[in-house]
Formats: structure tokens, C-alpha cells, sequence
């Protein structure tokens, strides 16, 4: 899978113009071949180069997050103006046929595979606990029903390029942000086909693909996590020329929980007894993760301390795709202070002041000698 452009340069999907530019001089600089020699540098370079291209021009930028490479790439896209991505890529190829390396240089005339696409897929935390199904809907490219992916009209087919006589590529100056170079570039007329459509399919104006909108199930195992991908084969962009279609990557985001926290596998919670309940242990229901069951009684020992955390072995998340091994549940003890007495109430905790001889304030004053034995 091509790396996702955003990645590629380290910025937020919503980082401002000025991020993606400073992101890029910053790694273009890390990574130009004249100074990295190292091992995939210049590859890297050439990503880096293409990524600022798109992400750097709204229009693209928009394309891009719509249809992933595919809204970006001459061949589905169009109206991509200037440098394109193959542009970058051919730099190097050229000069790799100056000083005899590589040679031969890419061809996009044999099949090609559809791009990947991505989305992002909100779960509720029980949702990615114990796994469901669920519906996603998105727009890809599908090959045109009417011209079978082609591009040609029906009863006409394809013919050889006038631009770059059937070659795919043409010379050109090109600037870039480290000079002007020379370069050999993907024919513009038939974006390096070495062919073009003379009567278009009218379905997909010689596109040979469309764009559908989809709806399909998933299946989300259980103890998915945030951040966790998820793959559909075969649901990207349909492929050019009999090329595989690329697929769709689901990227999960988790809704958090008003009671439980997660952490991993394992859950955290709080649950708030009396002080009384403190001193004497207790029975309380507390909120689990279970389908079937929203609480569960715990028993509190008496003497508990606040702050005390108790632990649920295996009433935490399931681990991936595996029901019956979970984490822990961690349940921290609160104790309530009660803010507001009834007169008996207050009567009895005076009494007890008395007996532990204990200084406290009273109506707004120290009494430490009122409740003091003498
Ligand atoms: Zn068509
Ligand atoms: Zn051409």
C-alpha cells in the first residue's frame, strides 16, 4: 500500500498550509539525494516530493482525502495541472540512464492496480469491547459498466498516441524547489498509456472508471483498540487495463465511555461509597463490562481506605479476537464525606470527637477543649 501522504510528511489531517510546508522543507532537506546516500533516502524523497505536491494545493488536497491517490493521479482524476506524480519519480529515473543505472524507466501500460482508500469508523466502547457488525458507506472508482473499463466507446478501441508517438513519456524542464531539471516525464496526452481514446465512452467521459458509491458490512472483531486498521480486499479503487482493484482500510476510533476508562486490555473505573460503608465493609453494585449484565455486587472490607483500588480479574476487554481472555477490571474506591448533618446525626459524631478526643472546628471556631476529656 502507498504510504498515506499525511504520514508521510508527520502532519494532522487538518494541518494548516504553513504545517504541510514547514513538514516538507524540513524532511525534503533530510532526505535529498545530494545529501542522504542512504539506503531508500531517495525513494523516501520522491514520496515526500509527491505528498507536498497534493497536500500543498487545496484542490488536490480535497481530491486526495475523497478518493485517496487515486483523486490525485492523472489517469482518474483529471485536470491535475503541472507537475503530476509521475514527474518526481522520472528525475531520478533520468539520471539513472545518464550514469547507466536502472534503465528501461516505469511503464504504466500494463495493468495497474487501484489505489487503496481509507476511512475512519467510529465504535462505541462496547462495540470494540465485544466486536459487532457494522455498516460502512464510501465512494470508490469502479470500472465502467458500459465500456468495460476502457474508456473507448463501444465498437472503437484505442489509438497510438500523437503526443509521444506511442513512447508514454516526453522530455521536460521542470522546476523544483532545488533547481531546474531536466527530466523525462509521463506523457501529459495519455499520462503514459502511449495511447489515447479517440471517441470516449460517454459513461465515463474515457475515464474507464467511475465514481460509486458503496455500502457494505464489516465485521469488527472483538477487543479492537484506537488506532487499530482494519483492511477490506478488494474494496478500494477498481485497477486500470484488467489491473486488481486496490483496498480499503478502515481505521478505528473509539467513543469513549462515561463510566469505564480503558487502558489495553484492561478497564478502570470508580465507584463511591459512605464513609461508613468504609469503616464496616460493605456489599455494593458496581457498573461491569458485560452484554448481558450492567452491574455486579463487590464487597468492600471494612476498613477500607479512600483511594483503595480493587481488582476484577478478568472483567477487563477482551484480548483481539479472543472472547474468552481478558484484562482486569480496576475499580478505585471513593468515600463520600458527608457535607450536610441531620441534628442526631451530628449529636452521635460529637460524641464520638469526645471519645477519640479529637480537635475539631465547630460553628466557625477551634473547641478543642469542649469535646477534650478533661
Ligand atoms: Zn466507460
Ligand atoms: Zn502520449
Amino acid at each position: 500500500m502507498a504510504r498515506d501522504y499525511y504520514e508521510l510528511l508527520g502532519v494532522d489531517r487538518g494541518a494548516s498550509k504553513d504545517e504541510v510546508k514547514q513538514a516538507y522543507r524540513k524532511l525534503a532537506r533530510k532526505y535529498h539525494p545530494d545529501v542522504n546516500k542512504d539506503d531508500g533516502a531517495e525513494e523516501l524523497f520522491k514520496e515526500i516530493n509527491l505528498a507536498y505536491e497534493v497536500l500543498s494545493d487545496d484542490d488536490k488536497r480535497a481530491r486526495y482525502d475523497r478518493f485517496g491517490e487515486a483523486g490525485v493521479s492523472g489517469a482518474a482524476g483529471g485536470g491535475v495541472g503541472g507537475f503530476d506524480a509521475q514527474g518526481f519519480g522520472d528525475i531520478f529515473e533520468a539520471f539513472g540512464s545518464i550514469f547507466g543505472g536502472g534503465g528501461g524507466g516505469r511503464s504504466s501500460r500494463g495493468p495497474v492496480r487501484g489505489d487503496d482508500l481509507r476511512l475512519d469508523l467510529s465504535l462505541s466502547f462496547m462495540e470494540a469491547a465485544f466486536g459487532c457488525e457494522k455498516e460502512v458507506t464510501f465512494d470508490h472508482l469502479e470500472s465502467c459498466k458500459t465500456c468495460k473499463g476502457s474508456g473507448a466507446k463501444t465498437g472503437t478501441g484505442p489509438v497510438t498516441c500523437r503526443t509521444c508517438n506511442g513512447q508514454g513519456q516526453v522530455r521536460q524542464a521542470a522546476r523544483t524547489p532545488f533547481g531546474v531539471f531536466t527530466q523525462v516525464t509521463t506523457c501529459p496526452t495519455c499520462q503514459g498509456a502511449g495511447q489515447t481514446i479517440q471517441d470516449p465512452c460517454t459513461t465515463c467521459n474515457g475515464r474507464g472508471r467511475q465514481v460509486v458509491q458503496r455500502t457494505t458490512q464489516v465485521t469488527i472483531p472483538p477487543g479492537v483498540d484506537e488506532g487499530n486498521r482494519l483492511r477490506v480486499t478488494g474494496e478500494g479503487n477498481a485497477g486500470l487495463k484488467g489491473g486488481s482493484p486496490g483496498d480499503l482500510y478502515i481505521d478505528l476510533v473509539l467513543q469513549s465511555h462515561p463510566v469505564f476508562k480503558r487502558n489495553g486490555m484492561d478497564l478502570s473505573s470508580e465507584v463511591t461509597i459512605s464513609y461508613l460503608q468504609a469503616i464496616f465493609g460493605a456489599k455494593v453494585m458496581v457498573p461491569v463490562l458485560e452484554l448481558d449484565q450492567k452491574e455486579q455486587e463487590v464487597e468492600i472490607p471494612p476498613g477500607t481506605q479512600p483511594e483503595t483500588v480493587l481488582t476484577l480479574r478478568g472483567k477487563g476487554i477482551p484480548r483481539l479476537n479472543n472472547l474468552t481472555r481478558r484484562g482486569d477490571h480496576y475499580l478505585t474506591i471513593k468515600v463520600a464525606i458527608p457535607t450536610k448533618l441531620s441534628g442526631e446525626e451530628r449529636e452521635l459524631l460529637e460524641k464520638l470527637v469526645k471519645i477519640r478526643s479529637e480537635k475539631v472546628k465547630k460553628d466557625g471556631g477551634f473547641l478543642s477543649g469542649l469535646f477534650s476529656k478533661e
